[in-house]
Formats: C-alpha cells, sequence, structure tokens
C-alpha cells in the first residue's frame, strides 16, 4: 500500500505532473476563437479616448430573485444539519423556527412548500390508492407542528386550525383539476379514451376516470365538518376561514388550540396518558380541560369558550398568565 502523500510527491516531483480537476468549460472551435479575436477588438475601439468612463466595471456578485443554488457559493444557516429532501418536516420546523417568531402563518407557507409539494407529487396517479395513510400519518404531524397541538387531538381539528384543507380532499381536488384541464382540451388524444373508458374489470379498481370533475373542495370540507361528531366543533361555522389569533405568539397559539380541542396537559390526561401519578388540581377536583376553564376556583376563565375561540382581549389576558403550562 502506498500512502497518498507519497502518491502526490511522486507525481509532482519525480514525474513533474500536477494535478488537475476536470472542469466542464465551453467548446471553442477556430470559428469561436476568431470570433472572440474579433469582439476584443471592438471592446478595445469602444473604450479608446475618455469612453472607457461611461463603462461600469465591476466585480460584484449580481444577486437575482429565485437564483439557482449553489452548494460551491451558497451556505444554508441552520442550528443543526438537515436535509428538505430527506426530512422536509425538520426544514420546516428548522425554517419555522429561526428568528421568524415561530408565527403559524410562516410554519403553514414553510409546510406548503416543503412537506405538502413533496407529499402530492402526482397525487391524482396514487390518490385512490389504499396505501394514502401513511402518507397522511406524515400530513397530521405537520399540521399539529403548525397548530401546536397535541398527539391524541382529535385529527379532524387539524386541517381547520392549519387552515390547510384535509389531505384527502386536496388529493381529490387536484384529480378534478385535471380532468377537467384535459377535458378542455378537445385536441388531446386522452379524449377519445376519457369519452369511451374501458370497462372495469375488477371491483377494486378505481382508475381516475370515474372521479368526479367538478369537486367543490371548499363545499365538501364544511358538509363534512357538520356531520363530524368531535367537542367543541360549533365553535367554527365554516373550516374554509382561518382560525381567529394564527398569528399569536407560538405559546399562546398552542395553548388556545389545545383549549379549542379540549386537549392539553391538564392531570386528568396526564394521568391516563401514564405521565403524572395524580390527576387532580391543587383545589382537589379532577383537573380536565373544562375544570380549568370553567369549574376550577383558583383559575377559571369568565367568559365563555367562544370568547376564547373568537380571542377577545380577556381571553388572550387569561391565556398569558394562565399558571398551567397546556
Ligand atoms: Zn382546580
Amino acid at each position: 500500500m502506498i500512502i497518498m502523500s507519497s502518491v502526490h510527491r511522486i507525481g509532482k516531483k519525480e514525474l513533474n505532473l500536477n494535478s488537475y480537476k476536470l472542469q466542464k468549460v465551453h467548446l471553442l472551435t477556430d470559428a469561436n476563437k476568431r470570433q472572440r479575436l474579433e469582439r476584443c477588438r471592438q471592446l478595445k475601439i469602444r473604450a479608446t479616448g475618455q469612453r472607457w468612463e461611461r463603462i461600469l466595471f465591476t466585480d460584484e456578485k449580481l444577486f437575482k430573485l429565485e437564483q439557482v443554488h449553489s452548494h460551491q457559493n451558497d451556505s444554508n444557516w441552520f442550528a443543526e444539519a438537515s436535509d428538505p429532501w430527506l426530512d422536509p418536516q425538520a426544514a420546516c420546523l428548522e425554517a419555522g423556527w429561526s428568528g421568524w417568531g415561530r408565527a403559524a402563518d410562516t410554519l403553514r407557507t414553510t409546510a406548503l412548500a416543503l412537506v405538502y409539494s413533496v407529499a402530492e407529487y402526482c397525487a391524482p396517479v396514487w390518490e385512490r390508492s389504499s396505501h394514502t395513510d401513511s402518507i397522511d400519518a406524515q400530513l397530521n404531524q405537520t399540521m399539529r407542528l403548525i397548530t401546536g397541538n397535541m398527539r391524541p387531538t382529535p385529527i379532524d381539528w387539524l386541517p381547520y386550525l392549519s387552515n390547510i384543507a384535509p389531505p384527502d380532499l386536496r388529493r381529490k381536488k387536484s384529480t378534478s383539476n385535471l380532468l377537467s384541464k384535459i377535458k378542455a382540451n378537445t385536441k388531446l388524444p386522452i379524449n377519445t379514451v376519457l369519452e369511451i373508458p374501458p370497462p372495469t374489470r375488477l371491483i377494486s379498481r378505481n382508475p381516475a376516470w370515474v372521479a368526479d370533475e367538478n369537486v367543490d373542495l371548499k363545499e365538501e370540507w364544511r358538509n363534512r365538518w357538520s356531520n363530524l361528531a368531535i367537542a367543541n366543533k360549533d365553535l367554527v361555522e365554516d373550516p374554509n376561514t382561518k382560525p381567529p389569533g394564527y398569528n399569536l405568539p407560538r405559546r399562546t397559539w398552542s395553548t388556545l388550540n389545545r383549549i379549542r380541542t379540549s386537549t392539553g396537559r391538564c392531570n386528568y390526561l396526564l394521568n391516563k396518558w401514564n405521565m403524572s401519578p395524580d390527576q387532580n388540581c391543587d383545589c382537589g377536583q379532577i383537573q380536565t380541560m373544562h375544570h380549568i376553564l370553567r369549574d376550577c376556583p383558583r383559575r377559571f376563565f369568565q367568559g365563555t369558550l367562544g370568547d376564547i375561540h373568537r380571542c377577545t382581549e380577556e381571553a388572550l389576558e387569561w391565556i398569558r398568565h394562565l399558571d398551567i403550562p397546556l
């Protein structure tokens, strides 16, 4: 075995060779060379006399919006190394966490750009598969990241609180968009297939052409919400609207959402999850979320749950001074 430094020494000192990296360069044909010479001469003529003063020479880098990312020149500053392609959620968290006050809006935008774009890639193709659950589990996790809710929170709450429509409805909508786009362009050969689709042979098959091309996402979500059986759902009239308090500081925002969904770190639930030996409040009664909000003599809220949901001044004040970290 020869060590690397010896190879370098032998190559450089004894064989008189130099080490070069292979690079991509412009092809220079004889015609190119002639053209370059001609242009250099023209440039020299243009700069004669005092005219060079009117030429702006610069060695500065030109920064463009949406420039191509170069691994050589551009570095990303994160607290820890994370590769968005390996773990979009980690990148989402990092981006949302860094310096912008962790506002839900920032997290939402980041989630849509980094997580949803990957999770919904080519959705019309696989949307009707039976394996979408594992993708939904990741998207639920992302929504919890935006809302600050805990894992046991009823999943139906998450799309409303994060202001992103339920994943399956979004996929259905993207298929319907694609179908209506195809049908609008009558020149496309696929239309002849869509007009007389091949017969479905297996019941389990669920091809794209049986999908509805006129999906009204907002209407479907409204209908779904009205048929849900989750606690406090009456607080929300239309799930398509943005929940109040969306840009509150992270801590207030997540406490607010835990009260809305009735799932937070009260002693009753902590005890149920084996995280606290005692389910009682310091006032002696069982400490449920309802107890803290309504019955606890030490900290009950004088207004209604609706006031909390709408983020009135009193409600925000009460959340800020709440001595139990929900
Ligand atoms: Zn109490």
